[in-house]
């Protein structure tokens, strides 16, 4: 990267229209005698070759090279709450110990609270190297200031290379204060993770709605700052506890914060697709709200929690909370039966990973037959009736 240095001393009145003119991103401002380059500019640099010959030429900028050799250890971000530990936080210890058999290095969790023993050492059986512990009453509640102070402190004092944090609420607010104030980048909501030929981590995320996957990483800045979805990862295999367990020292953390919490309360449990074992997938196949009594005798069979595409959000019928997608959920369940969905890149990116897969579409070249285990080419409305002894034959 780079940036459009102007040669202002080249600059008439005309020059500058020639330039507006060739800019194909408007990126041109021409005010008071002055030529400047505005946020439009995309770098193209048809400016350069294209508009009066040296009026405007590209500044490479520097990078100064990083020691990468100095930062060692992936880390997962344990998030507590009640002192449980969020089921994401063992699915990104999975990932990372997948992650450091290629980059040689160990895989660290950090967890903050108070009174977490019993979360230091459940990541111990699932196989990190060491997890360090922050403890103090002031950590009982997520705090995402003094929150940050930890993470910070624990970075200076560790200069670790790569840190996950789970794409949830909490995720998601705490992970890009962490990459401001470490100078950082993140990349949100990663469905894939992997290393790259340097040794960068290679964060994989859908962009433009799902039309191409974005593949990021951060050659030039330490640590490495990713939040990833429940329930894209595998948990590990349980082992024999070989870590450790490192207590840190907060005496020096800043625990003044201007955040006051006045109150905290339950919400009331509510059944998340995202945790079903069995979920029947419906489409916009459904034209009538009372077509969906058809899907009860299977649900009932099956005990399946219902999901379903976007569209059937937006006419009202279901939840947001069971969307299955990109913009919704992700579902890894032992089963998912699609019924009538046409398998656009949205739906599928927040389900592929299911573990058995049954689709039915009338349509004969339906996208999920691609990835299905089971298809059938047929009406929904034919086929329904006769998936009770089909699934007979199966479970
Ligand atoms: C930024 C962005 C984010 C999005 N996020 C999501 C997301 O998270 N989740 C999501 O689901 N969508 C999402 N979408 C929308 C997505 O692009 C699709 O429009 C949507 O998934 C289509 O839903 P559908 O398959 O139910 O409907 P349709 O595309 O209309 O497909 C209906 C299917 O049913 C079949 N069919 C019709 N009648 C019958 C019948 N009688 N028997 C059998 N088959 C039948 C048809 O052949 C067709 O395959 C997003 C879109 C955008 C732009």
């Amino acid at each position: 990267m780079g940036y459009i240095k102007i040669n202002q001393e080249k600059i008439t009145k005309e020059i500058a229209q020639e330039l507006i003119d060739v800019c194909p991103f408007n990126a041109f401002d021409y005010i008071d005698s002055n030529l400047s380059v505005n946020s439009g500019c995309k770098i193209c640099k048809i400016c350069v070759k294209k508009g009066p010959v040296g009026t405007c030429e590209l500044v490479e900028e520097k990078k100064e090279k990083i020691d990468k050799t100095k930062y060692k250890g992936i880390v997962v971000y344990i998030e507590q709450r009640n002192n449980i530990a969020h089921r994401v936080s063992w699915e990104l210890i999975g990932k990372a110990k997948e992650l450091a058999l290629k980059t040689k290095e160990p895989v660290y969790a950090v967890v903050v609270g108070n009174n977490v023993s019993k979360i230091a050492e459940e990541a111990l059986r699932f196989g990190v190297d060491k997890i360090y512990v922050y403890e103090d009453d002031i950590y009982e509640d997520f705090n995402v200031e003094i929150y940050t102070n930890v993470l910070s402190e624990f970075y200076d004092k560790h200069q670790v290379n790569i840190i996950l944090f789970g794409g949830t609420a909490q995720g998601r607010s705490f992970a890009p204060r962490v990459a401001a104030r470490l100078k950082t980048g993140l990349t949100a909501d990663c469905t894939m993770l992997d290393i790259t030929d340097e040794g960068d981590l290679l964060q994989i995320r859908p962009a433009f709605g799902g039309n191409i996957m974005a593949k990021i990483n951060t050659p030039n800045h330490r640590p490495q700052l990713a939040t990833i979805r429940y329930k894209m990862f595998n948990e590990p295999e349980l082992i024999t506890p070989n870590g450790e367990i490192v207590h840190e020292d907060s005496t020096n953390i800043k625990k003044e914060t201007s955040i006051k919490l006045l109150e905290t309360y339950e919400k009331p449990q509510v059944s998340d697709i995202s945790d079903a074992e069995i979920i029947i997938a419906l489409g916009r196949a459904f034209k009538k709200k009372k077509d969906l009594d058809l899907i009860e005798p299977l649900r009932k069979r099956l005990n399946a929690e219902l999901a379903c595409t976007r569209p059937l959000i937006e006419n009202g019928w279901f939840d947001a909370r069971k969307q299955i997608g990109l913009s919704g959920r992700t579902v890894k369940p032992k089963l998912i039966i699609n019924l009538g969905i046409s398998g656009a890149v949205q739906f599928i990116e927040g389900m592929k990973e299911s573990e058995l897969i049954i689709s039915v579409n009338n349509d004969e070249h339906n996208k999920l037959f691609d990835i299905s285990h089971y298809s059938i080419h047929g009406d929904i409305f034919e086929v329904l009736p006769k998936l009770n002894d089909l699934l007979d034959q199966i479970l």
